[in-house]
């Protein structure tokens, strides 16, 4: 077999970074011209993420095929500009459902059904097919969770372990990403918990080739002479990760301290199809953002701020655009519910209003959107940013004073935003959405059609309800544009205010942000943070 198998664990602490340093080592691959497959397991028992809290998980990242998956995919969609599929996130309880639905066809033929070999040859089976049907230089797979923490990591140690001898061991390298800890008060370097966590890697039966730490200072020779003595690795593969001010400066940091040139190394690669990494682009654009002189102001008027990666994807959209236009970017993060919601929106270039579910924080945001309608600040809703929209011109331009979504009052007399037919009597939780890529028709001469500059896209979508096709008419007569439809035209896929009312009001049921790469921003978000900035320079606001 071709493909080489890039094992990626995290030790010490969680939320080590283990996403953004896998996904940094794809970039620093497919810049010097490899193709690079990433899977990111997940050991917790959710059959997927797709009914987790975002407050308590942060976002749920959606793929095309429809696949509601752990948030670190968007970090790999964003590293890699490359688009994902299911087969690039799975769970223990999805590998649990697959083992115990062969055991009751009786696939097994009566056997009793074990961790060992059942539950660890599905997962390989999993890494494998990818492997083979795909056959990329590198799969990069990510075991989520904490080494020597978690129970649940247990079988997937299991498993790639036997899968390095499956595939010979001379074909893996397996990074373990690990941090520096300080002690208080004299804020001293300590190395003993990153020691432990190694020495539960070793008790796994695996050994790292590589330990990429993670560091708030530069950790120096005497520090890496330490760890490798202990640890048993090379100096040479302790690789420093010392914090950056955005994730975008690790690639180009782990490039800088050897981290591709190590891990080709150790397999006897001397370099890529280019030789060297071409991170040209990418360098240009870190440079960009660092030295950009002004500031962009986006309000982001939403309910989940309590969990800073709830809006993840949104965020480092309207970064990447930001860096394009060569602006720094300022969030605001404006929580509907907030007593002075208004006040908060009155300094800022533009208002997003991200998705959501559920009536807690809806009116806030009705009211958010009224102001920046009115006050022509440039406007963007997403999801559930154009439904509240919808409702917002149902009740001020239409005067329909009860229009409502029936998600947040199910006896509205104007249910503008609705549950059709294809979605009614759906009682499961999980999964059973629109979801995944959906093709929309963007009607000729209208904003939304200029920024795509095509007439047929798609993009993803991860909703229940639309907008009523009942209301359609009254709308339209109204001025609101229907910018983009499905091609059936039963579905509003992008909405927006005439040019003269409105120099941009733009809303789209579907999830643009899920497609923006740090190389190639979204093109609505990049048209947004333009119309922002436009804004600031015509008012004459300085922030
Ligand atoms: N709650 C709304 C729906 O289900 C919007 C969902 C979202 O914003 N992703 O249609």
């Amino acid at each position: 077999m071709k493909t080489k198998f890039l094992f990626v664990t995290g030790g010490v602490i969680s939320g080590i970074g283990k996403g953004i340093t896998a996904s940094s080592l794809g970039r620093l691959l497919i810049s010097r011209g490899f193709s690079v497959f990433p899977i990111k397991v997940d050991p917790y028992l959710n059959e997927d993420a797709g009914t987790m809290n975002p407050i308590q998980h942060g976002e749920v990242f959606v793929t095309d095929d429809g696949a509601e998956t752990d948030l670190d995919l968007g970090h790999y969609e964003r590293m890699l500009s490359i688009h994902l599929d299911k087969r690039s996130n799975f769970t223990s309880g999805s590998v649990f459902r697959a083992v115990l639905d062969k055991e009751r066809r009786g696939d097994f033929l009566g056997k009793t059904i074990q961790f060992v070999p059942h539950i660890t040859d599905e997962i390989q089976e999993r890494l494998l097919d990818v492997a083979k049907t795909e056959e990329p230089d590198f799969l990069l797979v990510e075991i989520g969770g904490t080494v020597g923490a978690d129970i649940e990591i247990q079988p997937f140690a299991e498993a790639i372990r036997q899968l390095a001898l499956k595939v010979g061991r001379e074909n893996c390298v397996f990074i373990h990403v690990v941090k520096m800890d300080y002690v208080f008060p004299s804020d001293e370097d300590k190395t003993k918990p990153l020691q432990n966590s190694v020495r539960s890697f070793l008790g796994l039966g695996l050994s790292p080739d590589i330990l990429v730490v993670r560091a708030k200072r530069p950790i120096g020779e005497e520090n890496i002479k330490k760890i490798s003595l202990f640890c048993s690795i090379p100096k040479s593969r302790i690789i420093e990760a010392v914090d950056t001010k955005s994730i975008y400066e690790i690639p180009l940091a782990l490039e800088k301290n050897g981290f591709a040139k190590e891990v080709l190394r150790s397999l006897h690669i001397n370099h890529g199809r280019q030789g060297k990494a071409d991170l040209a682009l990418w360098d240009e654009r870190v440079r960009a953002y660092e030295t950009a002189e002004r500031i962009v102001t986006v309000a982001l008027l939403g309910k989940y701020h309590a969990q800073s990666d709830s809006y993840i994807s949104v965020r480092e959209a309207l970064y990447h655009a930001a860096a394009f236009h060569k602006a720094k970017l300022h969030i605001h993060s404006v929580d509907s519910e907030s007593p002075h919601l208004l006040q908060e929106l009155r300094n800022v270039d533009a208002i997003l209003v991200p998705g959501g579910y559920g009536k807690r924080g809806i009116e806030g945001m009705i009211r958010g959107i009224q102001f920046a309608r009115e006050n022509k600040v440039p406007y963007f809703g997403i999801c559930l940013g154009l439904q509240t929209a919808v409702v917002e011109f149902s009740r001020n331009v239409l005067n329909l004073k009860k229009a409502n979504s029936i998600e947040f009052d199910e006896k509205t007399s104007h249910p503008v935003i609705t549950i059709l037919s294809g979605q009614k009597g759906i009682t499961n939780a999980g999964g059973t959405q629109r979801l995944g890529a959906y093709r929309a028709i963007l009607q000729p001469g209208t904003l939304i059609k200029k920024i795509y500059g095509r007439s047929s896209i798609f993009e993803r979508h991860r909703h229940r309800f639309e907008v009523n096709p009942k209301y359609h008419t009254r709308f339209k007569r109204g001025g609101l544009i229907f910018g983009g439809l499905s091609p059936d035209k039963r579905l509003v896929e992008f909405i927006e205010l005439p040019k003269d009312a409105h120099p941009f009001f733009v809303g789209t049921q579907a999830h643009p942000e899920f497609k923006s790469s740090f190389l190639y921003p979204h093109p609505l978000f990049s048209a947004f943070v333009k119309a922002a900035l436009e804004r600031k320079k015509s008012s004459g606001v300085l922030n």
